[in-house]
């Protein structure tokens, strides 16, 4: 036989630590807490109350009653003590001694209604011999008990109608009376305490029960609210393919004269609806995903100056229409290049920016990003701020600027707008670290601003930002300053871009990977194409060509 390895001998402990981990995790179940907190509750409200009934009982109650009872005793002792006086102050000398007797076995016989128990256990006589004509020491009278620990005792004097003290009377009186009716009490006290003790626990049991039910009806809600969230986000993500064909047949239409002769307005209205409607779905599938906390940032390097200027020439054309100004404010310090989820913070801009001119008749929007002081060593410390003249927000609307679907009652936000805008801008400034805030007076405009520490990795002036590699020619720059590839290649990209053909734009951009004269062509048009921006892209490409 071989040997074993000694299993056996530890299997107790691990079981035993095993059980221990099982409890501990059980106590830490968010459900198991409350139900222990309960508890501790009840525990320490029946402790309190025991412990108030107990110092009511030794402190109060119990000496009111000692008191009574001792009260009752004397008077009973001088009723009694009456009698001996008026024998002795009364009676004849001759046999004075055989009734005092009698007397005191008759007094020693008195029974309490109330108990049953004999009242008075002993007494003593003492005379004074001079007051009283009978011989010293012959009424000298001790009966019954001469001393019991817990009795009352009542010493009586004895005074004559003269006013003269013919002795004392000694009685030693029974506690039974005390007994019981502290006895009676207690009872009653305990009674009606374990009564409220009894109400106590089911008010506990109840709240356990309730609270067990609100617990599971919680996860049953949270559940639901998931299914619902995923269901939206499956529908919404459903959604946007049949609406991008849709949008990139309105394009294709908007380029063919003849057709927008006859139907312009037509076609326009279908674009614009589509549009509409995809950014509402890109909204809601934001918010799903911020409800299960998949909305993640992956940053890498942009470079700064084309983002921004990509941000202003996508919000351009709108203040243009409004008949607005869109002014920016860049401070020529900026980094070139910096580590930051473009796709995020191009989605959080267009909707401070586009809220500004959507809520802006008069006047105009300013663009600014600031380099101000901050931020760790090889980090920059932007200021993005959004600054309109338009109808602002009152102090009561702005408290809750930033929850889901809240819109501000006013013609503009009753035709467009989802209200989840603000919610996802807000929550993705938080991912990166910082808080939108928000100033605003009705009548005279609003001001949105976030400051973001941005890693550097390159600063203003190090970097060409123009053609990087020096390969393109300067005929084919465009106003940003980008070298654009070949016409060939230019065309084919225009053609996916109307067609919204995301893959054959994404092969295209592909096949520029590596070559560094491109780096930047690449690094521009990628946030039209991932952020589904065809129409855009497309116009861009356009003009860019005519350049
Ligand atoms: P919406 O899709 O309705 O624009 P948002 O979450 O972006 O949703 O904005 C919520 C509400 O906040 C808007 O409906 C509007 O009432 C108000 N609001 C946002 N930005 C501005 C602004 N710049 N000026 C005035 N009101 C604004």
């Amino acid at each position: 036989m071989t040997d074993r390895p000694a299993a056996p001998a530890e299997a107790p402990a691990t079981s035993l630590v095993g059980g221990w981990r099982r409890v501990l995790a059980m106590l830490g179940h968010p459900r198991m807490r409350s139900h222990l907190l309960i508890t501790a509750v009840f525990v320490l409200l029946f402790a309190s109350l025991v412990f108030s009934l107990a110092r009511y009982w030794t402190g109060s109650l119990e000496p009111r009653l000692y008191l009574t009872a001792e009260t009752q005793a004397r008077i009973l002792a001088q009723s009694q003590a009456a009698a001996l006086l008026e024998t002795i102050e009364h009676g004849a000398p001759e046999n004075l001694r055989e009734k005092l007797f009698d007397l005191t076995q008759e007094i020693l016989l008195v029974e309490d209604p109330a108990t049953g128990g004999r009242i008075v256990l002993g007494l003593d006589l003492q005379i004074d011999y001079e007051a009283v004509a009978v011989p010293a020491g012959s009424l000298e009278l001790q009966d019954g008990a001469h001393s019991c620990e817990r009795c009352f005792h009542a010493s009586i004097p004895l005074i004559a109608q003269s006013g003269r003290l013919l002795g004392v009377a000694d009685f030693l009186l029974s506690p039974r009376y005390f007994d019981t009716l502290s006895g009676e009490m207690r009872s009653k006290l305990i009674a009606e305490s374990s009564l409220a003790m009894v109400l106590m626990a089911l008010v506990w049991i109840t709240m356990l029960v309730m609270f067990h039910r609100l617990y599971k009806a919680k996860l049953a809600i949270e559940a639901s609210d998931r299914a619902k969230t995923r269901f939206m986000a499956n529908v919404t993500h459903e959604l946007r393919t049949p609406l991008n064909a849709i949008l990139g047949y309105t394009q294709l239409y908007k380029q063919d004269g003849t057709l927008m002769a006859g139907h312009g307005e037509g076609i326009s209205s279908i674009d614009r609806s589509a549009e509409h409607l995809l950014m509402m779905i890109n909204d809601i599938l934001d918010f799903s995903r911020m409800g299960e906390d998949r909305l993640a940032l992956h940053p890498a390097e942009v470079a700064l100056p084309g983002f921004l200027e990509t941000l202003v020439e996508m919000m351009e054309v709108r203040a243009r229409l409004k008949g607005i100004r869109l002014e920016r404010q860049f401070q020529p310090n900026l980094p070139a290049v910096v580590q930051l989820d473009e796709k995020r913070l191009r989605q959080v801009l267009l909707n401070l920016l586009g809220n500004a001119v959507k809520f802006t008749e008069r006047g105009g929007v300013q663009f600014s990003v600031e380099r101000i002081a901050g931020g760790n060593e090889g980090e920059a410390r932007l200021r993005f701020g959004v600054l309109d003249s338009g109808i602002g927000i009152g102090p009561t609307e702005l408290e809750s600027i930033f929850v889901a679907f809240r819109q501000i009652d006013n013609p503009i936000t009753r035709a467009e707008g989802s209200g989840l805008g603000l919610t996802i801008s807000e929550h993705l400034v938080r991912l990166m670290g910082s808080e939108l805030k928000v100033e605003s007076e009705p009548g005279v405009g609003s001001h949105f601003w976030f400051d973001l520490d941005l890693l550097v990795v390159a600063e203003a002036g190090t970097v060409d930002t123009g053609a990087a590699s020096g390969a393109a020619p300067v005929s084919s720059r465009t106003g940003v300053g980008l070298s654009l590839p070949d016409a060939e290649f230019l065309d084919e990209f225009l053609e996916h871009a109307r067609r919204h053909n995301v893959l054959g734009l994404r092969r295209m951009l592909e096949r520029l990977d590596g070559q560094p004269a491109y780096r930047e062509f690449v690094e521009y048009v990628q946030p039209y194409v991932r952020g589904y921006r065809f129409r855009l892209l497309a116009e861009w490409l356009v003009r860019s060509r005519e350049c």
